[in-house]
């Protein structure tokens, strides 16, 4: 790990970062972001280019700039005629999310960006660079509601959900980035597979993919169900519908809202479902995820086994250690038996603590007892890298101040 960089998203001339947001009344707290050509299925492009008085493929050739190409500015658009280039640009880009700031770290291959939307909110996501793959973390919603007391999202409570095209524009970003040629590939580094020999420096380099997007940003994705289920249709959709990355590089997680994972269960999507449990038992779980008192333990894992059952994903477990709190031999056992024989992965992520926490990781041997425990069981265990600790990207620890 390096030291982190910071560099201004914008020309230094503004200092964006210290102007204060607009107050959310004056903006209008009900006020709704513009819409977007990602908000709409390709038929309602095609009717809204229609009403601007343009025939309807005008929404596939704009479909393509955006979701194909990443471009949203109409002096690139050269299929377009250059009258209707701005007006139909002006009523299907309009810009959503303003980069405010952007940290890197892991040598330039994760970076964090602060986005202001339209009426001051503020959000972050992550891109994530590694050999075989690219991850772009993204936010569903401004802060969270959900107020696990570890978590530096839930310590600032909800102010708003995300629209689809707000949580498309962030993984469009990613990409865009990539395409620019702004994430290096990094040094050549240990593969997260051991059993894979490293890339022989011969290989023709691949043009870098958003590859995998993962819902682990700020917000609680399925309490903003309608805008993330479009948003996942709109990231896994073919070019020009959508983006084209599979649906199975695409992970939700949840704290375990069980009717919202009931009706997941039902879209017909193969997204990954990932549920946050961070205790085996409804006791500490009541306190760690407060959701619980209203969805216990077993109601949650029903859910998520009938996830697994109609979709044939093997579902990940997050489970956040916390040095004495949910790290104890008899919860990994607790944890292994509710698991065990399910299609069932287990993250374990060392707590990134949150500042001012009282809480911390797990120590070293707690943390190795706890994986031996688990495989004990036979369920599959991985602890998780946690990319971008000291831009403050690493899980847990997005919380969009303006201010470092
Ligand atoms: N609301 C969703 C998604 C956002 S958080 C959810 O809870 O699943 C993504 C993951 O990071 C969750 O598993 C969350 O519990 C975990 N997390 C939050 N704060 C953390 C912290 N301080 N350290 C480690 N993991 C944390």
């Amino acid at each position: 790990m390096e030291r982190s960089s910071v560099s201004p998203a914008r020309p230094p001339a503004r200092d964006a970062v210290a102007a204060p947001p607009v107050p959310l009344t004056l903006a209008g707290r009900r006020g709704k972001p513009p819409r977007h050509l990602a908000d709409l299925d390709l038929a309602a492009r095609r009717a809204a280019v229609t009403d601007l008085g343009e025939p309807p493929f005008r929404a596939v050739q704009l479909s393509r700039h955006f979701f194909g190409r990443y471009t949203e500015h109409p002096d690139d658009m050269t299929d377009l005629p250059r009258t209707s280039r701005a007006a139909l640009a002006g009523a299907l880009l309009p810009p959503l999310l303003t980069a405010e700031r952007e940290l890197s770290c892991d040598d330039g291959t994760t970076r964090k960006t602060l986005w202001r939307g339209f009426d001051g909110a503020l959000v972050e996501s992550v891109l994530m660079r590694y050999p075989d793959r690219v991850t772009m973390c993204v936010s569903s919603q401004a802060g969270c509601g959900m107020a696990c007391p570890f978590c530096a999202t839930g310590q600032a409570g909800l102010t708003r959900n995300l629209s689809t095209a707000e949580i498309v524009a962030q993984v469009v970003a990613g990409a865009r980035t990539l395409a620019d040629g702004q994430i290096p590939d990094g040094p050549a580094r240990v593969s997260d597979d051991p059993s894979k020999p490293p890339r022989v420096s011969d290989d023709p380099p691949k043009p870098p993919r958003v590859s995998n997007v993962v819902f682990m940003g700020m917000g609680e994705p399925l309490a903003n169900y309608a805008n993330v289920v479009a948003a996942v249709r709109r990231i896994t959709d073919p070019v020009p519908e959508g983006m084209g990355i599979s649906q199975r590089s695409v992970t939700v997680s949840t704290v375990g809202l069980v009717p919202a994972i009931k009706r997941l269960t039902s879209e017909g999507l193969s997204v990954t479902l990932a549920v946050s449990l961070h205790a085996p038992d409804d006791e500490l779980r009541d306190t760690l995820v407060p959701v619980n008192r209203r969805w216990k333990v077993a109601e949650v894992l029903d859910a998520a086994w009938d996830y697994a059952a109609v979709t044939g994903r093997r579902v990940s477990i997050e489970y956040a250690l916390i040095r004495d709190i949910n790290d104890q031999a008899w919860r990994a056992d607790l944890l292994g038996s509710l698991l065990a024989g399910h299609l069932v992965h287990v993250n374990l992520i060392p707590l990134n603590p949150t500042p001012g926490s009282k809480w911390t990781a797990s120590r070293p041997a707690a943390q190795r007892e706890f994986v031996r425990r688990l495989e004990a069981h036979g369920v599959p265990v991985t602890v998780r890298d946690t990319r971008g600790r000291e831009i403050d990207g690493a899980c847990g620890q997005l919380a969009a101040r303006a201010r470092p």
